[in-house]
């Protein structure tokens, strides 16, 4: 018999989440995580740490296109990307189930329907304490259930903002979001309602992150083991090669395989890429689970904009991440494709702007950077990525990842940007000043980007164009699932953390009834 029930390797969105979904089955369950656990220290809070000398950013070399190296923007901490997540925790719309046409081509029908997927986004809404209101965003999917706590009040600068859109007829809404924050009962709020949220990690672990709300929890039960510092570094077959019999893992230095009767890889998306590919055996030439060649294919990020608006007002906003407006999600009047998300992002702070080129030159003399910073409105713009099988991971000669892409759906990424640009006079805002945020994304090379990176492993019906299957399980092999973000065939344009977490509720409710355990899971 093997030691375990199940593996999960990765203890981000969605390992964190599958673990704490399968924990009080009383299954034995083993957590493989390559990072350790992020330390709390008062550089958590410091921009200057978090934002200009990338102290959360784990060493990692990855190769572009022509083999040059960059340094990816990754996270290998429990918890994985969200702990240095903004938490704005959105659910695709009910369209982006299906087929949608768009300027530069198709976002691709995922093989459930939203109907399958609405009970688990109520889970993980619960699970993850979102905030929120129903009712206000015009391209909301129907939900079962309110959101269980309510919304974030927007302060000041911000319900302004939200009053001059609906005075231009627009229809901003109360983004969701998954701080544990009590405004009703301060004293009693573990979150502080503080301005070092978006990008940085919480020191007082108010944030609902996988760490918090998925590892942790999952560790209360004594049949549940973390195992930190741990790298899966191959997966061993039978000889037919249609089951997994090992992980080989490089713990602290020191090789070791172990075994269980379920593999689950939640690595994020190049990652569990990176795995499947590495472990390419005389079954699999081509890399485990990938007959269909489509491991490490259809790479996708989110054509992604930070802008900063400079208001007339200043704006004294502390958590500024509480407005959404998507009356654009779908297309405009003059413009009939998808253009995205508009959304706010994490206050601007003077000591961010330190070697930003664009605001330097296009704002300076005229306005101080100490001014830019107090009169700053932040943006954040998501324009759907469509899936390109040339955008894809591959292994480098030394095993590192090479990450081939080129952005697609550039002219509707265009087109939101002038959108919010054209709308800034009635907002109280200098009309002429619309300029990129690079800091936000702590890189200025674009591929480096990779926090909402989804693809590599989409999951479909038939196994000639897909890797998995609906349940998530690998369609060659028995007992292996993937439950990252790289199921996703299209991206949406709203942030991906709790679709991955609602899926990985749903593959674990899968992996429970065939594990013979009841579903009452998380109890959520
Ligand atoms: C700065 C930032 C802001 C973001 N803001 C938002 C937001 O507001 N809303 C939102 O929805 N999304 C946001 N995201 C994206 C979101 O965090 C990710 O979509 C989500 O975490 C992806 O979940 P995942 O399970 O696919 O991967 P991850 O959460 O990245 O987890 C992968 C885990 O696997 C581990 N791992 C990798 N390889 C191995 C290996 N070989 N062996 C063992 N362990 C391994 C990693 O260390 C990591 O812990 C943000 C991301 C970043 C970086
Ligand atoms: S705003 Fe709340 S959840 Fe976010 S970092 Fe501050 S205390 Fe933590």
């Amino acid at each position: 018999m093997n030691d375990y029930d199940v593996i999960i390797v990765g203890t981000g969105a969605g390992g964190g989440t599958l673990a704490r979904h399968l924990a009080p089955s009383g299954k034995r369950v083993l957590l493989l995580e390559r990072g350790d656990w992020l330390p709390r220290e008062p550089q958590n809070w410091s921009t200057a740490d978090v934002f200009i000398d990338n102290r959360y950013i784990s060493a990692d070399t990855w190769y572009d296109a022509k083999g040059k190296t960059f340094q990816p923007q990754v996270h290998y901490f429990v918890g994985g990307a969200t702990k240095l997540y903004g938490a704005a925790l959105y659910r695709l719309r009910r369209e982006d189930f299906g087929e949608l046409k768009h300027h530069d081509g198709i976002s691709p029908a995922w093989p459930i329907g939203y109907d399958e997927m609405e009970p688990y986004y109520t889970k993980a809404e619960d699970l993850y304490q979102v905030h929120g209101a129903r009712g206000e965003d015009p391209t909301e999917p129907p939900a079962s259930a309110p959101y269980p706590f309510p919304a974030l009040a927007h302060e000041p600068r911000i319900q302004q903002l939200s009053d001059d859109l609906a005075a231009a007829g627009r229809h901003p809404f109360h983004a969701p979001c998954g701080v544990m924050l009590d405004e009703v009962n301060p004293p009693f709020s573990a979150c502080i309602r503080c301005g070092t949220c978006d990008g940085f990690p919480c020191l007082v672990h108010a944030k609902s992150d996988a760490e918090v709300l998925g590892v942790r929890p999952a560790l209360e039960h004594p049949n549940v083991t973390l195992v930190t510092g741990a790298q899966a570094v191959r997966l061993a077959t039978n000889d037919a090669g249609t089951a997994v019999t090992g992980v080989e893992v490089d713990h602290d230095g020191t090789r070791e395989v172990l075994a269980a009767d379920l593999y689950v890889l939640s690595c994020g998306a190049a990652n569990s890429a990176k795995l499947l590919l590495a472990s390419a055996s005389d079954a699999h030439p081509n890399g485990l689970a990938n007959g269909s060649d489509q491991v490490g294919r259809n790479y996708m990020f989110h054509n992604s904009q930070a802008v900063l608006a400079l208001s007339k007002e200043p704006n004294p906003t502390v958590f500024q991440k509480t407005l959404g407006v998507n009356d654009f999600y779908f297309g405009s009047d003059d413009f009939e494709y998808p253009m995205g998300n508009i959304q706010m992002i994490g206050k601007s702070q003077a000591d961010m702007f330190k070697g930003e080129k664009p605001l330097e030159t296009k704002l300076a003399p005229g306005f101080a950077l100490r001014d830019v910073a107090s009169h700053a409105v932040d943006f954040w713009l998501s324009t759907e990525d469509l899936p390109v099988p040339e955008n894809r991971v591959t292994l480098e000669r030394d095993g590192n990842v090479k990450l081939t892409y080129s952005a697609a759906n550039a002219t509707a990424a265009g087109r939101l940007y002038h959108q919010l640009k054209s709308m800034l006079g009635h907002l109280g805002m200098h009309p002429d000043h619309l300029i990129p945020r690079h800091a936000y994304l702590k890189t200025d090379i674009p591929i480096a980007g990779v926090a909402h990176q989804a693809g590599t492993c989409r999951f479909g019906t038939d196994p000639a164009t897909s890797v998995l299957n609906t349940d998530c399980r690998a369609h060659e092999l028995d007992n292996l699932y993937v439950v990252d973000t790289s199921f996703f065939p299209s991206i949406g344009a709203v942030n991906p953390a709790l679709t991955a977490m609602a899926n990985a509720l749903r593959v674990g409710d899968h992996l429970l009834d065939r594990l013979g355990a009841a579903r009452n899971g998380t109890g959520s």
